[in-house]
């Protein structure tokens, strides 16, 4: 690279944290963190690979943002407050405004939760980065996907299915307009519900995000918890961007099966709900869109009934290694 690698990682990679649990940052061999007392700590990481989980030719600041974003989302879904990552950067050259437009990206969202960058990893080849993130919870409890009962009621946060219309806005180039904007808004720069996971820590019986289409994940949470579900179809919250923007069967399609959404899924014991909803402060709305069932013993966990009429989807979620069509 003509820039070389500490180059790169003192100029874009190297910036003083105010945080007090940094004890010792980027520059050595390893950082060096403080513990919390009454807390455990929780750790996630993710990979996000170009022409895989983001457009080629995407705006650095955008992926640098994402990056960052989806790894806060599992922080999120585990009830945890977020405290510190480690960033593996693999680039194919050190292009120095990419490197500037991804650093801005990645510390506006890391600044808004006060998250350190403590280290990472800095080589040439594809574009692929890996970020893993730690954080806290306190010791009394944590968000699992193993915790719903049949009876629970099943809620989702935002509007599921907008960040695969954002997708497909960018791929099929619907530029301009305000609800094209929005949509491409929504996929780029995806939210992690950290507010919401820490208000739900100690009162929902599961959660998870929602990162490979709300069915599939759905089906995830069930299996985690041995138990079924009924969604509801109609229940589902309504977009005015992508109703402006597709089809209403295509919008259903995004919402049950487009992932990308990051949002949290979770269940709330049915005598518990109302009271849990009405002390959330909301930063996005929340909606019941099914139940939690007795697990249906066959590898179909989740009923979807529109009209109160099974429904099935065209396509089910994102898999990596999926063969084909799942059927
Ligand atoms: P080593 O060879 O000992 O593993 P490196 O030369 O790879 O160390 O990295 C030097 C320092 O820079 C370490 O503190 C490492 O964590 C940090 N670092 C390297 N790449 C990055 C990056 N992309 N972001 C943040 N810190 C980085
Ligand atoms: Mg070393």
């Amino acid at each position: 690279m003509s820039l070389g690698e500490f180059d790169i990682i003192a100029r874009y990679f190297s910036r003083k944290s105010t945080r007090g649990d940094v004890l010792l940052g980027v520059g050595d061999d390893a950082a060096v963190l403080d513990s919390r007392a009454g807390h455990k700590l929780v750790v996630a990481m993710d990979t996000i690979v170009e022409g895989v989980h983001f457009p080629a030719e995407s705006d650095a600041a955008d992926i640098g943002y994402r990056a960052l974003a989806v790894n806060l989302s599992d922080l999120a879904a585990m009830g945890s407050e977020p405290a510190w990552m480690t960033l593996s950067l693999s680039l194919p050259r050190a292009n120095e405004q990419w490197l500037g437009g991804f650093a801005s990206g990645l510390f506006e969202l890391a600044n808004e939760y006060d998250v350190a960058l403590v280290g990472g990893d800095t080589v040439r080849g594809p574009l692929v980065i890996t970020i893993q993130v730690a954080g806290w919870v306190e010791a009394d409890g944590w968000l699992t996907r193993s915790g719903a009962r049949p009876g629970d009621l099943l809620f989702v946060s935002g509007i599921p299915g907008e960040a695969a219309a954002g997708l497909a806005v960018i791929q099929r180039r619907m530029l301009g307009g305000e609800s094209a904007a929005f949509l491409q808004h929504r996929f780029l720069r995806p939210r992690p519900r950290i507010e919401l996971g820490r208000q739900l820590r100690t009162v929902a019986s599961a959660a998870m995000d929602v990162s490979d289409g709300l069915l599939t994940d759905l089906k995830k949470l069930c299996a985690a918890s041995g138990v079924g579900a009924r969604l509801n179809v109609d229940g589902l919250p309504e977009s005015p961007a992508m109703h402006e923007l597709f089809e209403a069967e295509d919008g259903l399609q995004y919402a049950l099966a487009g992932g990308d959404d990051y949002e949290l899924l979770f269940t709330l014991p049915a005598e518990r709900a109302p009271a849990v909803l009405s002390t959330l402060q909301f930063q996005q709305r929340v909606t019941q869109i099914g139940v939690i069932t007795a697990a249906t013993g066959d590898d179909r966990p989740v009923q979807c009934l529109r009209d109160g009429q099974p429904f099935r989807i065209k396509r089910a979620g994102y898999d990596h290694f999926a063969a084909g069509d799942p059927g």
